[in-house]
């Protein structure tokens, strides 16, 4: 169920709501908006009856959601979700934001290559993995906690933001002083156990789609992170899985809309994967951002042919400058623009 408070209501009517919907077993979220504060009561309550809650004073409206997903529904917060940075960047509103770097952390030379390049492009996160997900175990692992702590040097020394994969709950602690943005991989997309994890940690995190995932099957794993507590949640776009050989996957761009109707949370748009060709990125993060898309993650390495992994689909940063551009151009026309 969520109830609706009104604007006026105060903080005793809404206290007295949370303490009726404890008494049938709720779990209650509460989130207060600009405008108003809505409870979301999520579990298994005894039978109920909304119009008791109508009733109350300083209730908007109550309404039952048959919806499986009830945090990460957009009901929960009508307005959207906003992310805000301690450096004041934001994630979810009027701007789109840009991330950008290589697959992997491979150097020192190189991230701190790229990280200069992408900056000046105008990005605002720098990616980069230092767990690395790989479908063979003979491929390059990643630098682990060497890779995280160049990061962090880099990040602080050019103000970019840090967005890089946890693959596991061990990593979690670890990760936490290096990173501003933890990534959950498509693999890792119904790795409940992480997601439940996730869920108690306070660090605004990103949660890929699986590639053969539905979105509703999303929509349900961001559940579990909200159901924790951590609000400060985006999900991502990166491809499925189809019959088509010519990409390395189908970017499904409909899901950019689709999810910003069914849910609150901001969708990142990740053309790299969601393609994994150098020659087809720019135009898919293009029809990203025309599509509606709060964020770009893509990948951009000083020497794709060198790269580690995912040379292939990663921009040269010529390339990726060039982008920047048409994007800027782009964006105000569906009432946006690059942060
Ligand atoms: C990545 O971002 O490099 C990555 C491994 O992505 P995904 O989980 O979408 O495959
Ligand atoms: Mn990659």
């Amino acid at each position: 169920m969520i109830v609706a408070m009104s604007e006026k209501a105060t903080e005793e009517q809404i206290q007295h709501v949370i303490e009726r919907m404890m008494d049938l077993g709720f779990n209650v979220h509460k989130t207060t908006g600009a405008i108003q504060t809505v409870l979301a009561g999520v579990g298994m309550p005894v039978a109920f009856d909304v119009k008791d809650f109508e009733v109350m004073d300083g209730v908007a409206e109550a309404v039952r959601i048959t919806s499986p997903y009830k945090l990460a529904g957009r009901k929960f917060r009508p307005e959207g979700t906003v992310i805000t940075f301690p450096n004041g960047v934001t994630v979810g509103g009027d701007k789109v934001v840009v991330m950008a770097g290589p697959c992997s952390v491979e150097s020192r030379e190189q991230i701190f290559t790229v990280a200069m390049q992408v900056k000046d492009a105008g990005a605002q996160f720098l990616r980069g993995g230092a767990f690395k997900p790989r479908s063979s175990p003979y491929s390059f692992q990643g630098m682990g906690l060497d890779g995280l702590k160049l990061l962090r040097e880099v990040g602080d020394e050019t103000g970019l933001l840090i967005i890089s994969e946890v693959m596991e709950i061990s990593q979690i602690e670890a990760m936490l002083p290096y990173v501003d943005v933890l990534q959950i991989g498509a693999r890792n997309m119904q790795n409940f156990n992480l997601l439940r994890e996730i869920g108690q940690v306070r660090k605004p995190t990103m949660l890929k789609r699986g590639m053969c995932a539905t979105i509703e099957e999303l929509l349900l794993s961001a559940e579990y992170i909200l159901s924790g507590g951590n609000y400060e949640l985006m999900l991502c776009e990166r491809g499925i899985r189809t019959f088509e050989t010519y990409t390395r996957n189908t970017m499904d761009i409909s899901a950019i809309p689709v999810v910003k109707t069914l849910s609150h949370l901001p969708m990142i748009a990740d053309p790299s994967h969601g393609v994994g060709r150098r020659d087809k990125v720019p135009a898919m993060a293009r029809a990203s951002v025309a599509a509606g898309c709060d964020g770009l993650i893509i990948e951009v390495h000083p020497n794709p042919e060198k790269a580690t992994s995912d040379g292939a689909q990663s921009l040269y940063p010529e390339q990726f400058t060039k982008l920047m551009g048409q994007l800027r151009m782009i964006a105000p026309a569906v009432e946006r623009s690059i942060a």
